[in-house]
């Protein structure tokens, strides 16, 4: 296949490292420029730039992408990779692929402008003209060459001349190339995006009388913890609430969060937050049998362990909170433009010990 052409400008970095990569260096054409000047007069026809950093070596990189758009910048420099800024400034300002002072990396980047470049196509790259590429060429080219790229949206997918509904890196990624294809998993495939369950269960005890508050559920199945799922729009604390008033026909305080749980199943991942509640009054629990329960009741430790329950969880967290388990604090769960602040006391409690 075709030989790509890579011009070297190395000032003041040993190359011994790259000079050592034989697999690479041998389908590549290496021009090492030997100065500045050289390097200038050597500027065109490249397909890839490698470059070190010195005063001037950041005027070549910026005469390199003037006269070749589709060329593949990598700048390799150890202050660079340090420098936030200067990282910043070298994508941004001149247009650089790829900062790097690691040689594997590098390695893999020259591996991939390789498979592009011997797998010519009839497609053309949209943003920077690199001509004849292959479906799979443009799909390695796409990240590779333009990761840091404006989105481009409401194109026409150069590949299957669809109108593309949003950004064409995603949908490049996503419908063409070997994920297209099926033949390669992408760990974020849009289709692998599992839908989230959300639960809230309330663990409710009373300070005075320690004793916990728990549903009776139908068909003789046993006592639970009031709880269940969270509504579409709705915040799981006041799911937790809402649940807890609808089966045990309590108004509770939620004091804290014992546990957050996180359930990965193969169709969708199931989301359970536990909280810890107190009663906000002494009213009865809930005695009339409706669809929401048959009724609800306060339980002591004791009697909870010889009850019949519709599964362990609530003898479970009944023995943490007797033994002195930690409740940790409510603002652990918030949504995300909350402010964050240091006022919140994130120190776990169990004032009822
Ligand atoms: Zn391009
Ligand atoms: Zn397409």
């Amino acid at each position: 296949g075709t030989r790509p052409c890579l011009l070297l400008y190395s000032p003041g970095e040993s190359w011994e490292w790259f000079k050592a990569l034989g697999e690479v260096q041998q389908q590549y054409e290496i021009v090492e420029a030997s100065s500045y000047h050289d390097a200038m007069n050597r500027s065109k026809g490249n397909h890839v730039l490698l470059c070190g950093v010195d005063e001037r070596a950041l005027d070549i990189v910026k005469h390199v992408r003037s006269v070749s758009k589709d060329v593949f910048i990598c700048v390799y420099n150890e202050r660079a990779c340090d420098m936030p800024v200067l990282r910043m400034k070298l994508f941004n300002e001149l247009k650089v692929n790829m900062v790097s002072y690691h040689p594997e990396s590098i390695t893999c980047a020259l591996m991939r402008v390789l498979r592009i470049v011997q797998n010519p196509g009839k497609f053309d790259c949209v943003r920077c003209g690199a001509k004849k590429l292959s479906e799979d060429s443009l799909c390695l080219h796409e990240p590779l060459y333009h990761a840091n790229d404006k989105s481009i949206d409401r194109m026409e997918c150069p590949i299957c001349r669809k109108t593309i509904r949003g950004p064409y890196a995603v949908h490049l990624h996503h419908k063409h190339g070997p994920i297209g294809r099926g033949e390669e998993f992408s760990g974020d495939a849009q289709s692998s995006h599992p839908r989230l369950y959300s639960f809230a269960l309330v663990v409710c005890r009373n300070p005075n009388t320690r004793k916990y508050l728990v549903v009776q559920e139908f068909c003789n199945s046993g006592y639970w913890l009031p709880g269940g799922a969270v509504d579409a729009g709705e915040d799981i604390k006041i799911a937790a609430l809402r649940e807890t008033k609808e089966e045990a026909g309590l108004d509770v305080e939620l004091k804290g969060i014992l546990r957050f749980e996180m359930s990965p199943r193969k169709e969708y991942v199931r989301l359970r937050v536990i909280f810890y509640a107190e009663p906000l009054n002494e009213d009865l629990p809930k005695s009339i049998p409706d669809f929401e329960s048959v009724g609800a009741t306060w339980i002591s430790a004791e009697e909870l362990a010889h009850s019949h329950l519709r599964g362990k969880e609530p003898l479970r967290w009944c023995n943490y909170l007797e033994n002195g388990g930690s409740v940790y604090p409510l603002t652990l769960l918030t949504r995300e433009s909350t402010k964050v602040t240091l006022s919140d006391p994130f120190v776990p409690t169990n004032e009822a010990n």
